[in-house]
């Protein structure tokens, strides 16, 4: 059976039309995931993957395989580049090659230290090395200078001093050609000149630019005598003041790929139109031919991807940092407590596609839950606490109860946790007028407390003012210890509970989407995509109890709280009080009933 990927899989339904987005659900996951456990023979290849192995049965660069992650330090990296950074360093893994993290530095304007001790913090983070191969492409500003005076001498470059908005008037449009520069035809000589001066810090910012000579009316936009040098008088994070001329990006990105001698430079589709200029830079110097190969950028549902957006959201305080766990960068993940395996996971299943697709955030949280159910110990926290009293158990008794930690995995073993005559249990769990099929705790209704007793609701306190519960009393049958009834009695709900006077206070911090829209960028005239930010994407929980062996956790730890999710201790934390991010609820089938019940 074929290996089905994002490219050929049918069910996915892509779109005819390149340009049209089309979505991804889990559903489509799970008949690729099916497909995938198939056997895997050279037919599954992807089209990188096939474009990889014809060069290597072609002995084309000797067979090596060099790839490199090329991130501009100018923001945080977030699950977008974890597409690429796993593509990149898992070819070169696959082919026995090597993948440098090279820094994109050529903007000194955007660019921060911060984001590169960032950027490599979550590479790492995510589990690739790059060994010795950090490059800057500030590295390269001389050689990418001794690049641009041999495009001059031969005659394929010119200063030009027409300002930014003359370029760009003269350009011409998609159905007409552009007009040429009168500064086109300088002599070799003069653009020498030009050149070196500009370099010396003899003109001011946008004066004078240097030019690639291609064609003005070429069919591609991006050949019409691009711009390959301007002068910005700014100092840079690793060059200093050295330069005040500074390469454009698509100059110095080949240029970058051959002087490292990357054979797969492998990057988005919008650089698809690049690509002719690209291989142009490269032929007319003559160097080492990189390939440049395009796939598509990732997507996903209700949140944003651009690190120009992100960085909006952060500067105007929607969200409290780049690491705010609702952010779609990968420290903010990190935070909200995935895993790099999940992230890998999730980069693994979406393959790779030549079309741009939106993922279904779903799918993200899937792999999550994937990697948690297997490896988080379970835990018992009360989130929004009510407190029951079982008034037929002995006051003062404390019976040490035997729990699982992880019904998955026998080897996590067993916990001891304290159950007492008083009890938090969730408010949701309790309800005075069951509506049909709740099957939790209401007045006369047996229930199991998990891993304990089952229960009997006999009576309620309520605040006379308010009429909200404050005590449910209850009765237990001590015959059913560990939630079993001898008897083969059955109760249809289980409830998790925290002992009253052994409980840890904790605050949990619960998530929603980031965004209220699927595509928050879908924007009408005039429409920020601010506005479509989800206000309630963060509710605190304050008072929420913890069973105690949650008092030792650190950062970082992460749990299933048993009918809530896994959550992950966030570095908020003190010794006294514990905070908890939710990172993912289980499936909630009780809202899916009730939908239905309001439905019909
Ligand atoms: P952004 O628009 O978020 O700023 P970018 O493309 O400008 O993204 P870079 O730092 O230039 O960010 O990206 C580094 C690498 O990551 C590039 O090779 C780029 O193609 C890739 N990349 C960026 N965003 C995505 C994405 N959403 N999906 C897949 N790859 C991406
Ligand atoms: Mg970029």
């Amino acid at each position: 059976m074929k290996k089905v990927n994002a490219n050929t899989c049918p069910e996915i339904g892509f779109a005819k039309s390149r340009n049209k987005k089309v979505d991804l659900n889990v559903n489509s996951y799970y008949l690729i995931k099916m497909n995938q456990m198939e056997t895997k023979d050279d037919s599954s290849l992807d089209f990188i993957r096939t474009r990889i192995e014809e060069d290597i049965k072609a002995n084309k660069n000797q067979g090596r395989v060099h790839t490199r992650f090329p991130p501009e330090p100018n923001g945080y990296l977030h699950i977008g580049h974890a597409k690429s950074i796993c593509l990149n360093f898992s070819l070169a893994e696959e082919y026995n090659g090597k993948c440098n993290l090279r820094f994109d530095d050529t903007n000194p304007c955007k660019e921060e230290v911060e984001y590169v001790e960032s950027i490599k913090k979550d590479v790492r983070w995510l589990g690739f090395d790059w060994e010795d191969r950090e490059f800057y492409a500030s590295d390269y500003f001389e050689k990418l200078y001794e690049y641009a005076v041999q495009l001059v001498k031969k005659g394929k470059a010119f200063v030009c001093d027409l300002s930014a908005v003359e370029i760009k008037d003269t350009r011409g449009t998609l159905t007409e050609p552009g007009t040429e520069s009168p500064y086109r035809n300088r002599t070799i000589e003069e653009n020498l000149d030009l050149f070196e001066r500009m370099r010396k810090g003899e003109f001011k910012d946008g004066e004078r630019v240097l030019r690639a000579k291609i064609d003005m009316s070429s069919p591609n936009l991006n050949m019409r005598d691009p711009v390959i040098y301007r002068i910005l008088h700014a100092s840079h994070h690793r060059s200093g003041d050295t330069w005040c001329i500074y390469p454009m990006y698509d100059f110095a990105h080949g240029l970058c790929d051959s002087i490292e001698g990357i054979t797969h430079s492998i990057c988005t589709l919008e650089f698809e139109d690049h690509r002719p200029l690209y291989d142009w830079f490269l032929e007319e110097l003559d160097v080492f031919r990189s390939q440049q190969i395009e796939f598509a950028r990732l997507n996903l549902s209700f949140t944003v991807m651009s690190k120009r957006k992100l960085l909006e959201l952060v500067q105007s305080g929607y969200v409290k940092a780049w690491d705010d766990p609702r952010m779609p960068t990968l420290s903010g993940l990190k935070r909200r407590g995935y895993t790099p395996e999940s992230i890998r996971d999730f980069c693994g299943r979406i393959g790779l596609a030549k079309r741009d697709s939106v993922v279904d955030i779903a799918l993200l949280e899937f792999c999550l839950r994937e990697d948690q159910n297997k490896r988080a110990p379970r835990r018992m926290a009360v989130l929004d606490p009510v407190e029951v009293i079982i008034d037929n158990y002995p006051e003062g008794q404390v019976e040490e109860l035997e729990s699982e930690n992880n019904p998955e995995d026998e080897s996590m073993g067993k916990r001891k946790v304290p159950f007492s005559r008083r009890l938090y249990i969730e408010r949701e769990d309790f309800r005075e007028d069951p509506p049909k099929k709740y099957f939790r705790l209401s007045p006369g209704r047996e229930v199991r407390l998990k891993h304990a007793y089952y229960i009997t609701c006999q009576n309620v306190i309520k605040d006379p003012n308010t009429g909200k519960v404050q005590k449910i009393h209850c009765t237990y049958d001590p015959k059913t210890k560990g939630g079993w009834a001898k008897d083969g009695r059955r109760v249809r709900g289980t409830l998790h509970w925290v002992s009253v006077p052994h409980a840890r206070n904790a605050e949990i911090r619960l998530y929603d989407r980031l965004f209220n829209t699927k595509n928050p960028l879908d924007l009408k005239e005039g429409e920020d995509f601010k506005e479509n930010l989800n206000p309630n994407s963060l509710k605190v929980l304050t008072s929420s109890k913890l069973e105690p062996g949650l008092s030792k956790a650190q950062p970082g730890d992460r749990f299933q709280f048993l009918r809530k999710g896994y959550f992950c201790v966030d570095p908020d934390s003190t010794q006294d009080r514990l905070v908890f991010n939710r990172s993912v609820p289980l499936r909630d089938t009780w809202a899916k009933i009730l939908k239905k019940q309001k439905q019909k």
